[in-house]
Parts: C-alpha cells; sequence; structure tokens
C-alpha cells in the first residue's frame, strides 16, 4: 500500500524541519525525508577525535527569551510552542572584525559600545554613522512589532495591516532601497563605506549596494536586541530538537533516505518517489533543496526549469575545521572574526577569512585544554574540478590551500599553525555532496537594486510544491529560514483548513 500523509517535507535543513514541526503541532500528519544520516543541512554539527564542530553556521539570532522586546526571537517562540528546552549562552561580540590599516571593529552586544569604535576611527562621520544605523533600528522597531506569516496570505496581510497600518506602508516603502545606497545617504568616508559593504558581505555575500535594507534592519540590528546567543552543545542541538519537536507530535523524520522526484498528476504535487522507488503521497509537498534543485532535480519537467539569470548563484565555502592546543587562544578573545588584509581582493573567491572559536563559550565541545577552530573562505567547485575526487593529488592540494589560511589567520593567533592537533577540510564538492546544493552554492540571490519582494515566497509554479529555505523570502542565515519555515507552515496549515495562531 502506497503511505499517504498530510504534508511531505523534503530535506531536514531549518527551513524543512520548521515546516514540519509547526504542521505537525497543529495536527497535521507530517514526514520529512531527508537524504543524510543527520539532520540539519548547513546547521548540523560532526565529530572527530573528541571535539564537535560546527559545520556550517555558529552565529545565531532568534533565541532571545524577553518577548517584550519583540517578535523576531523565533527559535524561543517555536521552542515554546513545541515544549522542547534548549538552553543558549550569550555571546557578547557577534563579530570583531580585523580590517588593513589597523582598523578593527568588535560589534558589540551594547550598540552604543560598538558605535562608540566607529565614532573614535571616524569622527567626522559620527552623525552620518548615526543616522545609518538608526535607519537600521527603524526597520527593526517595524519588524520586530509584527507577527510572522506568510506574505502569500490574503488573511495574514489584511491581519497585520489592519493592526498596524502605518508600520505595514513605511515597511512597503523601505522594502524600495538597499542597504549601500542608504549608507551613502549619510556617509562619504571610503573606508568606512567599505566596513559596512563588509557588515553586508558578512552573511549576505554581497555588498552592501546588492542587500536590501529590510535585510539589514534584521541582521545588523537585532544583534543589540535579542543578541547573538549559542546553543549549549553546538549548532546540532537546533536540528535535533526541531527533530525531537516533530516526534514528540507524532511525526517522523525519516534519516538517510532521499527523494528522487517530485510525483506530479495533471499540474499537482501529489507525493514524492523515494530513491528505490517508493512512493508516499501527501496533500502538500514542501521542498527544503534549493530553487535550483527542486526544478531540476525533483521536478524534471522542463518547462519549471529556473531560467539561467533569474537570480545571483552565490559562491561556495572551503572549510577548515580545527582541533587545537587551547593555549593559542589568548585570554578575551572573541568568538567570531572576519580578516580581510586587502580591501581589493575582500570579494573575491578566498578574500575574506571568516573564522570562529565556539569552544570559548561550550568548552564541552573540546577535550580539556584543547578547541576548535572553524576557518573558512569563499570558493567554487570549478577550483577544485581539476582534481581526481580522493587522489593524493587532491588531498595535497586541500591541505596545502588550508594550511595557507591558517598562515594567513596567524595574523590574529600567532603560533597557530604549530598548535593544530587535527584538521578537516572540505571543499565545495563537499559541500554540494552533503546537501545536495547546486555547485554547493551558499543559494540564490537577488540582483543589486532589486526589491526585496522579488525573493521567491513559499509557493511554485506547481500546485500544491511549496518551497521552505534560503531560496525563498527572506533568504539566507538560520533565523532567515526559521521564518521562511513559519511562513510556509502558516500558508499550507490555512489552505488545509487549520489556520496556525501567530506565535
Ligand atoms: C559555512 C557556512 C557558515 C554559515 N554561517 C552562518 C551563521 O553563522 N549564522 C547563520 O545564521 N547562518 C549561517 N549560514 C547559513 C545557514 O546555515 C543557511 O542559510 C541555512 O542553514 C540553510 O538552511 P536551509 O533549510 O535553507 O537548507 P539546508 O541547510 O541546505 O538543508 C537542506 C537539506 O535538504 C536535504 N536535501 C536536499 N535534497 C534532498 C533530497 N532530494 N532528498 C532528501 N533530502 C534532501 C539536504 O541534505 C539538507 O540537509 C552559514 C552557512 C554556511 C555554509
Amino acid at each position: 500500500m502506497t503511505e499517504r500523509v498530510d504534508v511531505i517535507v523534503i530535506g531536514a535543513g531549518i527551513g524543512g524541519l520548521t515546516t514540519a514541526a509547526l504542521l505537525q503541532e497543529r495536527g497535521f500528519s507530517t514526514i520529512v525525508f531527508e537524504k543524510n544520516r543527520f539532520p540539519g543541512g548547513s546547521c548540523s554539527a560532526f565529530t572527530n577525535g573528541g571535539y564537535t564542530f560546527d559545520a556550517g553556521a555558529s552565529v545565531f539570532y532568534g533565541f532571545n527569551h524577553d518577548d517584550s522586546k519583540g517578535t523576531l526571537n523565533l527559535h524561543t517562540r517555536i521552542f515554546r510552542k513545541l515544549g522542547i528546552e534548549l538552553r543558549t549562552i550569550p555571546d557578547p561580540v557577534q563579530i570583531h572584525y580585523h580590517m588593513p590599516n589597523s582598523f578593527e571593529v568588535p560589534v558589540h552586544y551594547d550598540r552604543f559600545r560598538f558605535l562608540e569604535c566607529l565614532y573614535q576611527r571616524f569622527p567626522h562621520e559620527k552623525a552620518g554613522i548615526r543616522r545609518f544605523y538608526d535607519e537600521l533600528e527603524a526597520v527593526y522597531d517595524i519588524l520586530s512589532s509584527l507577527p510572522a506569516g506568510s506574505l502569500e496570505d490574503p488573511m495574514h496581510i489584511a491581519a497585520v495591516g489592519a493592526q498596524h497600518p502605518l508600520k505595514s506602508m513605511s515597511l512597503g516603502v523601505k522594502t524600495l532601497f538597499s542597504m549601500g545606497g542608504t549608507a551613502r545617504k549619510y556617509i562619504h568616508d571610503e573606508e568606512l563605506l567599505r566596513f559596512i559593504d563588509l557588515e553586508s558581505y558578512s552573511w549576505a555575500v554581497q555588498d552592501a549596494l546588492g542587500t536590501p535594507l529590510v535585510n539589514a534592519g534584521i541582521c545588523l540590528a537585532d544583534r543589540h536586541h535579542g543578541g547573538i546567543n549559542y546553543p549549549v552543545g553546538g549548532s546540532g542541538v537546533i536540528p535535533a530538537a526541531l527533530v525531537k519537536g516533530i516526534e514528540k507530535f507524532g511525526g517522523e523524520v525519516r534519516l538517510g533516505t532521499a527523494v528522487d522526484e517530485v510525483i506530479i498528476d495533471n499540474g499537482r504535487a501529489v507525493g514524492v518517489r523515494l530513491k528505490g522507488g517508493q512512493e508516499v503521497h501527501a496533500s502538500a509537498v514542501v521542498s527544503n533543496a534549493t530553487v535550483w534543485d527542486t526544478f531540476s532535480r525533483l521536478v524534471t519537467d522542463s518547462r519549471f526549469q529556473v531560467p539561467e539569470g533569474r537570480f545571483v548563484k552565490a559562491p561556495s565555502w572551503f572549510q577548515v575545521y580545527l582541533g587545537v592546543d587551547g593555549r593559542v587562544i589568548p585570554q578575551g578573545f572573541n568568538v567570531h572574526h572576519i580578516l580581510v588584509e586587502e580591501w581589493d581582493r575582500y570579494d573575491e573567491l578566498g578574500g575574506t577569512i571568516y573564522f570562529s572559536a565556539p569552544t570559548i563559550l561550550d568548552p564541552t565541545l573540546a577535550p580539556s585544554g584543547k578547541h576548535t577552530l572553524h576557518l573558512f573562505v569563499t570558493d567554487e567547485t570549478w577550483q577544485w574540478e581539476r582534481f581526481e575526487p580522493k587522489s593524493q593529488e587532491y588531498r595535497k592540494a586541500k591541505e596545502d590551500y588550508a594550511r595557507s589560511l591558517i598562515a594567513r589567520t596567524e595574523r590574529l593567533l600567532p603560533g597557530l599553525s604549530g598548535a593544530v592537533e587535527l584538521m578537516v577540510t572540505a571543499t565545495p564538492q563537499t559541500h554540494e555532496r552533503y546537501l545536495g546544493r547546486l555547485d554547493g552554492s551558499y543559494g540564490p540571490m537577488l540582483h543589486p537594486g532589486q526589491n526585496v519582494l522579488f525573493k521567491p515566497q513559499n509557493r511554485t509554479p506547481v500546485k500544491n510544491l511549496f518551497m521552505t529555505g534560503d531560496s525563498t523570502f527572506p533568504g539566507q542565515g538560520v533565523i532567515a529560514v526559521t521564518y521562511s519555515g513559519v511562513s510556509c507552515a502558516s500558508y499550507i496549515a490555512r489552505q488545509l483548513g487549520r489556520p496556525l495562531e501567530y506565535l
């Protein structure tokens, strides 16, 4: 007999798991198929040699417990609804930036302390700095007072519009602006504008002119309100807690189970075919794969293929995971860092080094006296195509490149090369293989200047087939895909006749 549920979710990334958890809690039977033997996708963890590493994400928004600070604490609200406890540790500095000409900025939780660093370096821009970051606060004030829901759901739009008419209108206007365009209205100093580009690049992998003001209003403002909080046990506890929530309400997450195809009948998605041929049917199918993978691998009808050039394809990553002698990390060292040695190269492949040492916050992730370090730079699959996978040459090229990144990082951590006790590397090919993402890309981005509302929402051209995750509004980042999951679940729940309550 063919299995049948209300909702099938393809992929146990944070977008997929959030969608499934909220629908299952509302009483819809849900099953998540994940090709990997672990959940979480880009927000998962792995262990090696006694160390626990964050595979991707480690800067987390949305965990603030104080609801009076607004509605953006989506993780807290979701886990409360699911009745699942997840403990976090506040991180006092979101990112410590290290730039050319001894320009350094630790982004403190305390907004005034952060701004003071900028005022000290750019006293002539003090008024402009205040006005630019106040613009971000204004966006944040609006967004944090609105409930999360689907922008495709007329009932949600009507409810929000009726309760918050001025804020809704003002937000609509703000979608017309970019972060960089707004900065350039108030700020003229080239070095400062470069820092603002780097602030945008840090999560959007685009300069500020290509980044919508609305997205910046979350990432660059909520860090001073809800703050950045690291989950005790590492990033993998977030997907694990969502899986627990799904199972608690009777749903299922089937790991190690790849979906081969979305079954379409008369223009409607009616189920999926698993690798191996088994079919499972549902009233709604949700894809957590990227828009390219959904409409080339899962839906093969060429009419739905994503036209080339519709989105900018973000690069992938070369990643290095290190277990190090703890003595290399100085007292008071911050957890997350971004290092730019030359402004002219910051947005080239490998030009900016991101690195983190989460064991500063949670020492249980490494053996006693040791730390984990996660270094990564942008990269592309074509850089590694000339190597035979698993060949000696490929291994050596990875090791050499990793060593060169470690040597560059020595600028901040002298002696790092000699302190390495364990090293794991991952190329864009690794990223593509694990996550099933086209070219291991960080995902589709809008073209510079495009309105943020051009980002696809959750509905797709195929009836009853929905998308969740970073291919959809609002975009990349764990809190963003959580929003996408909330929005997707809200839309489907209303479609199926049992709307969700606001979180
Ligand atoms: C190196 C790196 C660092 C990052 N740092 C941060 C950070 O510090 N803070 C932050 O907020 N964000 C960060 N991000 C971004 C963030 O991790 C992602 O935007 C987010 O986790 C993406 O979630 P998702 O649900 O869209 O999809 P994914 O994480 O890509 O998950 C999709 C899942 O679907 C599965 N899947 C795909 N196809 C199939 C199929 N056919 N059958 C079954 N399963 C399938 C995949 O295996 C995968 O598990 C980082 C990302 C990377 C790569």
